[in-house]
This record gives C-alpha cells, sequence and structure tokens, in this order.
C-alpha cells in the first residue's frame, strides 16, 4: 500500500464538467487539490482509435443496459465532455431552487466566462439547414441551439466534434483541469478510485488502484465527480447503500433519409433543434462521423444504406425518461426502456419522418434505441443535501449524478454551474 500524501485541501475524483470545475474553482482559491482520474491524458487527437479506447470499451466506457441500450461514457481526462456536442441548454434554475439549490448567480457567471451562443451561420451545416428550415416550412418553432464553443477556431466541414476536436473549438472540462494544473493542483491519470476512507463518519480520504497497485490518498475534503454511473459505485463499496437506484437516461433514437442534391456528412451535430416541453422530447439536426453512421444502418440491417452517409439527413430524438432501475456494484446498468417513453420516441419519429420527407429525403428508417447522459443515482434531497453532502462529513458529490428529476436535456451548463456553486462553499 503506498501512501499519497502532499497536504492536499480536497481530492476530486473524476474531471469531467462536474469534477474539473470544483478543482479549478478551488485552485483559484489558492486550495490545493489532487485530481484522481481513471482515463488517460493523452492529446485529443479526434481519431477513429482514439475514440473507440477511450469511449469504445464494453464494460468500461461502452456500456450496455438489459434492454440492449448502449450507453457511451468517455473514460479520459475531461470525461464526456471530450466527445459531446457542446450544446448549452440553460440549467433547471427554478427545479433545482426547489430542493435548495440556487444557481442563479453561477449561471450568470457562467454565461460571462464560456463562450454560450448558437453557431454562425457559415459553421452550420447544409444538412443541419435543410432540416431546419423544412421543419420551419412545416410550421415548427425550429432554431440555432446555444453552444459552449470558441467560434473563431471552430471549421466549417469538419467531422471531428464527436471524436474529440483538435482544434480547442469545443469548450470541454479537460480546459478546466487545465487551468487548476496550472494553479497549483495535482492531476494523476489511471487512478481509479475504489472507495472512500471514512472514520467516525467522516470521510478523510480515498483508496485508488493505479497500474494494479492499490494506494490512499488523504485530505479534508473529498468531491466524488466519477459521473453518473461512478460516483453511486464508489459510495456503495463506501458503506452508502442507497446510491444508483431510480435514475434516468434520456434515450434516443435518430431518423435518418437519404436526399440526392447534398454531398455532406461532416458538420456540426446538434447545430439546431427544437424542444418539444410538453411532449417530453427534444427534436435535433444530427450529423455524426461516418463510421458511427454505418454502424446506426448496421444495427437496423439497412446494409444497402451503408454508404450513403454523405447524403442522409439525420435528426435526433432525445426523450426525458421516467426514473427507474439500478446501476450494479460492477457498473453495469439495468433499466428497461418504460413503455410511455417508447411512446415519446415514437411520436418523434412521426414528427421526423415528416421533416424529413418534405426535406426531400427517401428511405427514411430509425436507429436503434441509445442512452445519454446517466444521472440522478445519488440526489439531492435523497442521499445529498442542498450543499451536496452526503451522510459523511466532508464527502461531497458533483457530477450529473447529483440531479434529482429527470430532465431530459444535455446536463454539462448545469454541472458546470453546480461545480461553481460547491467550490464556494467548500472555500468558506
Ligand atoms: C456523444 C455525447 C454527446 C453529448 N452531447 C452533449 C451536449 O451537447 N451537451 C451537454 O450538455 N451534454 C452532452 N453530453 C453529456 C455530457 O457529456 C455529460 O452529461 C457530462 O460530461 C457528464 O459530466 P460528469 O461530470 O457527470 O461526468 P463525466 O463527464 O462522465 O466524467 C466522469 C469522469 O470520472 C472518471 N471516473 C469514472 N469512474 C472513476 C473512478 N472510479 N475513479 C476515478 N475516475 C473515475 C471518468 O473517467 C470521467 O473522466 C453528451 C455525451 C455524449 C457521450
Amino acid at each position: 500500500m503506498n501512501i499519497q500524501n502532499n497536504k492536499f485541501d480536497a481530492i476530486v475524483v473524476g474531471s469531467g464538467p462536474g469534477g474539473a470545475t470544483v478543482a479549478k474553482e478551488l485552485s483559484e482559491k489558492n486550495k490545493k487539490v489532487l485530481i484522481l482520474e481513471w482515463g488517460d491524458n493523452w492529446r485529443v487527437r479526434g481519431t477513429n482509435w482514439q475514440t473507440a479506447i477511450a469511449a469504445g470499451i464494453p464494460g468500461r466506457s461502452l456500456l450496455v443496459t438489459n434492454g440492449m441500450l448502449s450507453m457511451v461514457r468517455g473514460i479520459l481526462t475531461g470525461g464526456s465532455s471530450i466527445f459531446y456536442y457542446a450544446t448549452a441548454f440553460d440549467p433547471p434554475v427554478e427545479m433545482l431552487k426547489s430542493y435548495g439549490l440556487d444557481i442563479t448567480k453561477e449561471v450568470e457567471e457562467i454565461k460571462a466566462e464560456l463562450p454560450v451562443e448558437p453557431l454562425r451561420d457559415d459553421l452550420i451545416g447544409p444538412m443541419a439547414k435543410r432540416i431546419m428550415q423544412s421543419a420551419r416550412d412545416l410550421g415548427y418553432d425550429w432554431n440555432k441551439l446555444p453552444k459552449f464553443v470558441y467560434q473563431d477556431k471552430c471549421k466549417a466541414g469538419c467531422w471531428r466534434c464527436d471524436y474529440g476536436c483538435p482544434y480547442g473549438a469545443k469548450w470541454n472540462a479537460r480546459m478546466y483541469v487545465e487551468k487548476a494544473v496550472e494553479n497549483g493542483s495535482k492531476l494523476i491519470n489511471r487512478a481509479k478510485v475504489n472507495k472512500v476512507i471514512v472514520e467516525n463518519k467522516k470521510a478523510v480520504g480515498v483508496e485508488y488502484k493505479k497500474w494494479g497497485s492499490t494506494y490512499q490518498a488523504f485530505a479534508p475534503k473529498v468531491i466524488l465527480s466519477a459521473g453518473g454511473i461512478g460516483s453511486p459505485v464508489i459510495l456503495r463499496k463506501s458503506g452508502i447503500y442507497g446510491a444508483g437506484y431510480d435514475y434516468f437516461y434520456d434515450p434516443l433514437i435518430s431518423v435518418m433519409g437519404t436526399v440526392n442534391d447534398i454531398k455532406g456528412g461532416k458538420e456540426f451535430p446538434m447545430a439546431t433543434g427544437m424542444h418539444m416541453e410538453e411532449e417530453g422530447y427534444l427534436m435535433t439536426d444530427m450529423t455524426v462521423p461516418r463510421s458511427l453512421y454505418m454502424l446506426f444502418a448496421a444495427e437496423v440491417f439497412r446494409f444497402h444504406k451503408l454508404f450513403s452517409h454523405g447524403r442522409t439527413l439525420q435528426i435526433m430524438i432525445k426523450a426525458k425518461d421516467s426514473l427507474g432501475g439500478r446501476v450494479t456494484y460492477k457498473e453495469g446498468v439495468r433499466k428497461s426502456l418504460a413503455e410511455n417513453d417508447r411512446k415519446k420516441l415514437m411520436k418523434g419519429y412521426e414528427r421526423a419522418k415528416q421533416i424529413l420527407k418534405n426535406a426531400g429525403a427517401k428511405d427514411i428508417f430509425k436507429s436503434w434505441y441509445v442512452a445519454a447522459h446517466p444521472g440522478g443515482t445519488v440526489k439531492v434531497g435523497d442521499i445529498l443535501d442542498s450543499d451536496l453532502k452526503t451522510e459523511y462529513e466532508n464527502l461531497y458529490v458533483c457530477d450529473c449524478s447529483v440531479i434529482p428529476e429527470a430532465w431530459g436535456l444535455p446536463p454539462s451548463f448545469t454541472l458546470v454551474a453546480l461545480g461553481k456553486r460547491l467550490a464556494k462553499h467548500l472555500a468558506g
């Protein structure tokens, strides 16, 4: 057993939007933070093979539910934000307020600190534009979506957003980790935290594994930010057994149709869309890299469509699902897609078909179900108090697992706000 004891003020476990924000904010308040990250820290190149390693290994970064919905999470510095589409939906401020969590100020701070704007017209690809026009012709209130993007660095006609932007255009959590390290924090990669060390109901450190050896690290505050699946498992192994139940995973499908007058397939995904709040789903354009498109087509046996990537318009339907299921001790995900949630997706499918047909698309088909953004596994108001503290003194959680209700929209903006609020609380 090796001991890491460099007199840290806090240990942050995981470096996605939740953890990276807490680390960066604490480091700006002169706190020395130890960041323990399970994944690697290689330079993001936006290539197929890097994505396969960081987000495609079954049981690690590619999880499959008992209902055969696949769920991808990024296991590397920056977490899933390396692969996300940078869509910055306004946080559910009122919903969180009803749990005693007011992030109004933090939301304003983020708007001043990060770029939160729709893409310029020249950065929106021809496929997204065609879909938006078609939806508007049919009377939908379909608009550009706000993005965390440094637009001066973004390149039109680029396909790499999904696989990690190598140009630094997409804001991601790794940028905050780098700031924390510049400010004196320490990042240890390939460090998988197993449990929290608790003495007399007080967290005093964590135990982690690196290259097969076990280490312990100590600090007066411990913040778990291992994501919606990782954090509840660490909590259970640390004696908080109620974590990991009744969660959400935002199920989605893609609806695809081929047109003959566009040769594209390389554009920023989720540039435009519409939130059908009452019906409980979100519809957006979605262009994915060719390899991913081929996987979507093959999964539903559309082998004759495998080579139509550059001519295929795609609409994503993502539903707000009902809470349910459980996470297992081995980070397995058990949850069935409720009939009501399947119906929401089918309603969206009918609307998407109509929009695609109106855009001139033929041969319309839908992908198999996918799950995105798992969360709600360590809910505020249940396992956490309104300061994100657990029943143990000095042990906090800050990531997608803390969101108390299914909300159905991409959560990164909210997680950055929660991270800022928690850092203020911890810094006293
Ligand atoms: C393809 C895709 C597109 C998306 N698009 C959007 C979008 O447009 N907008 C949006 O807001 N959201 C989007 N998301 C979702 C968003 O990326 C996640 O919700 C967000 O990253 C979750 O942040 P987090 O801090 O909860 O956890 P994560 O980002 O999952 O980070 C958790 C970190 O903890 C590490 N970790 C896990 N277990 C351990 C352990 N035991 N020990 C040490 N470290 C550990 C992981 O390696 C990871 O780095 C998308 C996600 C995907 C996959």
